[in-house]
């Protein structure tokens, strides 16, 4: 099979390499649809937890090619995505329902092979029947995850007024999460125009390009879609007294914050943050075959396998139209 391979940070190879045969409670998944996400891009410039050499992908939904000999759930055939991140379900943090933070963690296309690749192999209970979703909605499974997950760490109370900076696929999700959640208004900010009116056309109340110009002390909740650290600097600026931050943008590693102590204590401020995503998978797939959760527009480039690189270049530059970009494997 092909596999796109990150050997070390900045080099992308396509190579040849045997097909995963399934043991014991693994199935073997023929990816169909794959997405870029920010994390990949920071494994590929070095700059998160991974090994190298590593086949990244963590966003993908596929068809059954084989099981092992212990899987009940599914056979060939069946239309699947993955909930990337494996627990061991007997550590301290797995056993108080803190599977994000297990202390024997692996993950599909982080630390072990991932979904750039025509197939790939994961532990059956880290894997979700799609029914007839399309691969693509498929590949939105595990982002979606992790934006209920914000949301639940958040719990916003109904009719909040909230700041979204940044208007990505993550911003967008949120967006729509939040709105689902009976936000009564919706600002979102991105510097990149055609975003900001993609944010408009997605539901957002009100957008704006630059910070500067977004009203001061008025949210009851900000929420950081960047990880840009400039951003996360102002986080605080823009919500009332009592109100609350979500820090849900991956920031580099070792990079710093410098936030201005001062307003945190005299607001009253609740800063929270969102690691990956605890058991959200049932209800990511629920909201998206009951079409709550509308992806209509937000996925801009389908590309093969050997333009991975070509995709992540694509994200990083900006360009104005570009939103999620999936990788085929198999087309
Ligand atoms: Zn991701
Ligand atoms: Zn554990």
């Amino acid at each position: 099979m092909k596999a796109a391979q990150i050997t070390e940070p900045n080099k992308i190879e396509t190579i040849d390499t045997p097909i995963p045969t399934p043991i014991d409670d693994e199935v073997i998944i023929k990816v169909m649809a794959s997405g870029i996400c920010g994390t990949d891009i920071h494994i590929l410039r070095g700059e998160y937890m991974g090994e190298y050499p590593i086949i990244p992908g963590h966003e993908f939904s596929g068809v059954i090619e084989s099981i092992g000999s212990a899987v009940t759930r599914f056979k060939p055939g069946d239309r699947v995505a993955v909930e990337p991140n494996i627990a061991c379900d007997n550590c301290f943090h797995c056993l108080n329902n803190r599977h994000n933070f297990c202390l024997n963690w692996s993950a599909v296309g982080v630390t072990r092979p991932g979904g750039m690749a025509q197939y790939v192999t994961a532990p059956e209970k880290s894997v979700f029947d799609i029914g007839e979703l399309s691969f693509e909605y498929g590949a939105f499974v595990e982002p979606l995850s992790c934006v209920l997950h914000g949301v639940e760490r958040l719990g916003p109370d109904l009719a909040s007024k909230i700041v979204i900076v940044g208007a990505g696929p993550i911003g967008i999700l949120l967006l729509k999460v939040l709105n689902l959640k009976g936000a009564s208004e919706i600002v979102v900010v991105d510097t990149n125009v055609s975003r900001a009116n993609f944010a408009k056309e997605m539901g957002a109340s009100q957008i704006f390009t630059d910070l500067d110009d977004v009203p001061k002390d008025v949210f009851d909740v900000m929420v950081d879609a960047t990880g840009v650290i400039p951003v996360m600097n102002r986080c605080t600026e823009f919500v009332r007294p009592g109100g609350k931050v979500l820090l849900f943008g991956v920031p580099p590693m070792g990079a710093k914050l410098s936030l201005e102590a001062f307003p945190i204590f005299s607001k009253e401020l609740t800063i929270l943050s969102s690691f990956t995503s605890v058991r959200n998978s049932y209800q990511a797939l629920d909201l998206l075959k009951q079409g709550r959760i509308n992806l209509e527009g937000l996925i801009s480039h389908k590309l093969p396998l050997e333009e991975l690189q070509h995709g992540i270049e694509l994200i990083e530059r900006g360009a104005e139209n570009v939103k999620k970009v999936l990788i085929q494997p198999n087309s």
